[in-house]
This record gives structure tokens, sequence and C-alpha cells, in this order.
């Protein structure tokens, strides 16, 4: 579940990470208290206010603006609150920001050295391990830094079952090239992200920039945190953050109804039990030349009416050209998913792109009698081969 940089920061700060501090606003005149408030507690009179969507790159996109006084908080925020913002991350058609956070401005008017730093924190899944990824080359893109110039990436990999060192906090301010009070800011500050990271059950961190002020602060500017959802029954007060509006409508509404669905760019919708033979199909699909439109999971307990929420799921997408059922009958049986695919079809009405069904294991030769005979225009294949060549017809 990815959450707001505004809840991010707050999970961060909740360990003893540093953050630049803000408050969240969904009006302008919100903003303009959040703004005064903030002034009392900090002593700032300059402000950033930040678009909250989830997506990066927010400042490329004017996302992200500078307030030199409570007018421009309000004129800036009345700008960006309801605009739909496009960044390099986003689709061309943006994304809609319902709030903004007002935050206090850490970048010191005149201050001539501000560092920027990278840094995340990921599994490592090659190697089993904690990574704390960093670099020198802050506020820019990471792509870009690890393309052009790679040797400025660092990692530190923590056994998990050890912890971070103090050794290891300190090798990253080192290779910072911080020494004085900020090698010691920065250590803090490693130590109380990878605290936060292991105990949020985060799989991703991302601090783009991590900032060094010219008296030696270390803060964290931007945060992109990815909780773990399978870890979310044990954290209800972050589950308790996740925004629907930035999700996936579908992909929202097939996980109130139990199924796996993960939308895709391409051309060919599928519908399989089991993860794995998931992947599989979407390797076939490939392979005939075609570009899966989705993940879809049905589960072990494919009986008729997942499955005619699962093929309206798919018919929601409007580049799905075909779809390719891929079932295959362990515990479930094949006889039971074909009559739900013919009920479906009758109920959803027309569906005026082909469908290839391919049902083998329990009863897969009554299942592919019942599609053959029940006079709808649904193809059946019994080989996996046969399924790719018949995908392979019907977008030629
Ligand atoms: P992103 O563009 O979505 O990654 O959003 P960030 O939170 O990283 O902000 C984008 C950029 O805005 C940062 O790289 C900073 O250079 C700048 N920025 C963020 N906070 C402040 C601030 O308090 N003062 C100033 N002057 N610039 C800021
Ligand atoms: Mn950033």
């Amino acid at each position: 579940m990815n959450l707001h940089e505004y809840q991010g920061k707050e999970i961060l700060n909740s360990f003893g990470v540093e953050i630049q501090r803000g408050i969240v606003a969904i009006t302008p005149e919100e903003a303009v208290e959040a703004a005064k408030k903030l002034t009392e507690e900090t002593g700032t009179g300059w402000h950033v206010i930040k678009a909250q969507v989830h997506a990066g790159g927010r400042g490329k996109g004017g996302g992200v603006k500078l307030a030199k006084n409570i007018q421009e908080v309000k004129d800036i925020a009345g700008e960006i609150i309801g605009m739909n913002l496009v960044t390099p991350q986003t689709s061309a058609e943006g994304k809609k920001v319902h709030q903004v956070l007002v935050a206090e401005d850490v970048y010191y008017p005149g201050d001539s050295e501000p560092e920027e730093y990278y840094m995340s924190v990921l599994l490592n899944r090659s190697t089993g391990k904690n990574m704390i990824m960093y670099s020198t080359e802050g506020g820019m893109d990471i792509e870009t830094v690890a393309e052009e110039t790679p040797h400025l990436i660092f990692h530190e990999e923590v056994d998990p079952a050890v912890g971070l060192m103090p050794f290891q906090a300190r090798r990253v301010a080192f290779n910072l090239g911080l020494s004085g009070q900020a090698f010691k800011q920065m250590t803090k500050f490693v130590t109380a992200l990878y605290k936060a990271y292991v105990n949020s059950d985060s799989s991703l961190f991302e601090i783009n920039p991590v900032l060094k002020t010219s008296d030696d602060k270390i803060i964290a500017v931007d945060a992109k945190v990815t909780i773990d959802d399978n870890a979310l029954f044990r954290h209800k007060d972050y589950a308790a953050m996740r925004d629907v509006r930035e999700e996936n409508a579908t992909e929202v509404e097939a996980k109130a109804v139990g199924l796996s669905y993960v939308d895709l760019d391409g051309n060919v919708g599928c519908m399989v039990n089991g993860a794995g033979l998931a992947m599989a199909t979407m390797d076939l699909i490939k392979q005939a030349g075609g570009e899966p439109a989705n993940f879809l999971d049905v589960g072990g307990t494919a009986d008729a009416e997942r499955v005619e929420t699962a093929f309206n799921l798919i018919l929601k997408d409007p580049n799905v050209k075909a779809i390719l059922v891929n079932i295959f009958g362990g515990i479930v049986r094949c006889d039971r998913v074909a009559q739900g695919i013919v009920d479906a079809y009758k109920n959803i009405g027309t569906i005026d792109i082909p469908i290839i069904v391919r049902l083998q294991g329990t009863n897969a030769d009554i299942a592919k009698e019942l599609i053959d005979n029940s006079g709808l225009d649904v193809q059946s294949a019994v080989q996996f081969q046969e399924a790719a060549d018949k995908v392979q017809e019907v977008l030629s």
C-alpha cells in the first residue's frame, strides 16, 4: 500500500526520523491556517506548498511551490488544490490533487550550501537482505544517476537477523562525505530510518531529497513509503491511511470481492486460477504476440459467480481485444467453471470480443463439450499451445 508524503513523514517521525514539518490542508483557507501555525512553531515565514498525490516528480509538474508570504500560501494552495497534476510518473491525464501539504521551508532563504542526498531502504531479493541505497546525487531522478553515474550510488546491505550495526550507519555518513556534526546527525538519521522501515513493515522507503542544511541538520524533505499489504493486519492505524482515490478503481473493486487483480497496459485480458499459472499465462500471451491487459487470479474456488465478476472486471478495460481463460481443475471442477462462463456470458449480454477458454484437469472433457455446445462465440482449447495459437489467430 502506497502512502501520501505527509502520511509517510508522520510514520518516519514517530520513529525519531527528522522531517520537514508540515500540516495537510484541503482548502486554501486551511492552508493559510496551517502556515500561520507552522510559523508559530518554527519561526519560518516561508512555506512550501506540496501537492499530495501518489506520484513522484511533483516538483517538475508544478506541484511543489514556494510561498514567501501568507497571500502566496493562499494563492498557490488555490492553484494546486483541484488541479490535474501531470508529472513524469503519472499518465497524460495526470492525477487530481485533493489536498496539499503546507510545509516549513527548510532551505533557509539565502542558504548557500544546502546539500541534497538520496536514500532508500528496500529488500534486496537476490541476497535476502535489507538494503540501504544512497547517493550524494539527491533531488534528481535516481534512475538517471544509475544510468549516467552509477559509481555515485552506494549500497549498505543489512542482515535482518542482526540489524543495522553502528559501523554501517557511520559508513553511510562517511560515503556521503560528511564530517563533524553533520556526520553525527546522519548516523542518527540512518539508524532511525532503518528502525522505522523494519517496525512499520514497509517494503519501500524512498527519501529524495534528504537535506543537509548549512547548520548541519539532516532532514527528510520528501517521503515515499510503501507498507507491505500482508502486514497491514497488525497496523490498523496505517491501514486507515489508505486513500482509494489514488488507486486503480478496478483493482479496488477486485480487492473488495477477494480477487487478486493487477491492471496492466496490454490488449489480452486473462482470467486464471493460481498465481503461478497466471504468470505462465502472461508469458504465453506475450509469446503469442500479445500483451497481457491484466493479472487476474480468481483463486481456488472459481465458481460461476466469481467467474462472472472476473469477466466484468476485465471488460472494464477498453484496451482488451481478446480474453484468455486458463483454468486448471485440481480441486475446482472444470465443468463448473465452464457453466460459470456460459452463465456469465448470457448475463452480461453481448461480449463482442473473442474469448478463448482453456480448461484442463478434472472434468475437462465435459467442460469442453459444455462450451462447444453452448452456441456462444467462445473458442475452447485443451492444450496450452492450442490456446496460444488461438490468441495469435484472434490478434492477427
Ligand atoms: P517530488 O518532486 O515529487 O519528488 O517532490 P519533493 O518533495 O522531492 O520536492 C521537489 C523539490 O522541491 C525538492 O527536490 C526540493 O528541491 C524542492 N523543495 C522541497 N521542499 C522545499 C523547501 O522547503 N524549500 C525549497 N526552497 N525547496 C523545497
Ligand atoms: Mn522527491
